[in-house]
């Protein structure tokens, strides 16, 4: 007997968000604070060394030939959630379907997905071929959702004072994994901060180096719950221009080498304002809100507000451009505790890929459904349109080729073959609607 496998289905509509203009301040992003004192600030992304290393490393991939073949470079995650005791669902501790939002969102942001907040038209704007997914095996080997839910026993934590022991309540190898805190901040001021990606020197290098090597606890990002995720009304405290998940987008961004787009410089006269990406137009200072247009410090261009790694509000942001794109491929491909992530890479899953954009005043609705006979899922059309085609794909985005037996208005995807795990589904119906599924193979 057939019978509705309605876990799998999602059925999740998007439209793009009107951009609308506030003025709150900046975005309380904690990196300048954090790294005003670090031992390492000179190794750090920004850092004189690593500025160094950087471009010298771009001049020898380009040497060798080893130029960027684009693949997706998929970043297990995990999420520490640190709450003060809440059931599920209340205050720090966040539902399942607010983490699962924020890693659509975090995926729909670096792959600048088409439907999606994070789709722009701008000629830099670029998908930067990282991608996001929660980890599926533990440290220990162990099977995992990559959630970690921890009573912190305290209310809030200070992104200076508490910042150890705040890691010391969970942390994985962050040779692995990204590791995301999410927390309440004390205070009322920063929303986030994250660990720069750092170099060390080689033997033969004469530079002077702090040792012993920083601790590997610090290596991640730190967000405010109130900012995670997309925040229902009212629930954003007094952060809400940021209630669009795009502090983690950030982050994680200065995660992988990114720095803010004015450089922290302070106007246009500051040599040492710049992110180092030719394709930002260098601007004094931070913009917040939202302007309409801001003069950058070149003449007859404007400031890029719709970047990730400036201050505007969540709903003005929407492009990683090309060199933030292969500035951020290089530190993946060539930085401790960043590379090793792509080299030995532990099991993850992706939460969902991209959203189904249905056509307006389209009744197509269909049945997935799994058959008596194992591994076998059926596709129907109740609205009797015909179905045309569907095409598979893993959770990497690579298309599989799998036995489908094709009626009318069904069509029955023979899964024996597949590996355990999500995949995406893309079906077209005859008048041109394009749905798309995901399913488990279990
Ligand atoms: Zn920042």
């Amino acid at each position: 007997m057939k019978r509705l496998l309605s876990i799998v289905l999602f059925f999740i509509f998007l439209s793009q968000g009107s951009v609308y203009c506030q003025n709150e301040g900046p975005r309380p992003c904690a990196n300048p604070e954090v790294y005003k004192n670090s031992k390492i600030k000179e190794y750090s992304a920004g850092g004189k060394y690593f500025e160094d290393w950087i471009s010298k490393v771009e001049r020898l991939e380009i040497a060798r030939a080893a130029a960027d073949n684009n693949e997706i470079y998929a970043i297990p995650v995990v999420i520490h959630i640190i709450h003060n005791g809440e059931p599920i669902g209340e205050g720090a501790n966040l539902s399942l379907e607010r983490i699962n939002e924020q890693m659509i969102i975090i995926n729909n942001d670096y792959g600048r997905v088409t439907g999606t907040p994070g789709f722009n038209i701008h000629p830099a704007g670029v998908d930067t071929r990282i991608r996001f997914c929660l980890a599926t095996t533990n440290p220990v080997g162990q099977p995992t959702n990559g959630i970690v839910r921890i009573n912190g026993n305290r209310d809030s934590f200070d992104f200076i004072n508490d910042n150890v022991t705040l890691k010391n309540l969970s942390f994985w190898d962050p040779d692995k994994y990204l590791n995301i805190w999410v927390v309440k901040f004390t205070g009322n001021q920063y929303i986030g901060y994250a660990q720069y990606p750092f170099i060390q020197p080689l033997w033969s290098d004469s530079l002077p180096f702090p040792q012993p090597v920083p601790d590997v606890q610090p290596d991640g990002v730190v967000t405010e719950y109130r900012v995670f995720g997309n925040v229902p009304s009212g629930q954003s405290g007094p952060f809400s221009s940021y209630n669009k998940g795009r502090t983690l987008t950030h982050e994680i961004g200065h995660y992988l080498g990114l720095l803010h787009t004015w450089g922290d410089g302070s106007g246009c006269s500051d040599p040492n304002g710049t992110d180092y990406c030719e394709d930002t137009p260098k601007h004094g200072e931070y913009t917040a809100g939202c302007p309409a247009n801001r003069q950058s410090c070149i003449p007859g261009t404007f400031v890029m507000k719709e970047n990730y790694l400036d201050y505007t509000n969540d709903v003005c942001m929407n492009i990683f451009t090309a060199d933030q794109k292969k500035r951020m491929r290089i530190v993946m491909r060539n930085c401790i505790r960043r590379k090793t992530i792509l080299i030995n890479p532990v099991s993850c899953a992706f939460v969902t890929d991209t959203p189904p954009k249905i056509k307006e005043n389209k009744k197509i609705t269909f049945s997935l459904i799994k058959s008596s006979s194992e591994n076998e899922f059926i596709i129907e059309s109740p609205d009797g349109l015909t179905l045309e085609s569907i095409v598979v794909y893993d959770y990497l985005g690579k298309e599989i080729i799998i036995p489908v037996q094709k009626s009318a208005t069904a069509m029955i995807l023979r899964a024996q073959n597949l590996a355990r795990g999500i995949y995406m589904a893309k079906i077209k119906a005859s008048d041109g609607s394009l749905l798309k599924i995901r399913f488990r193979k279990l």
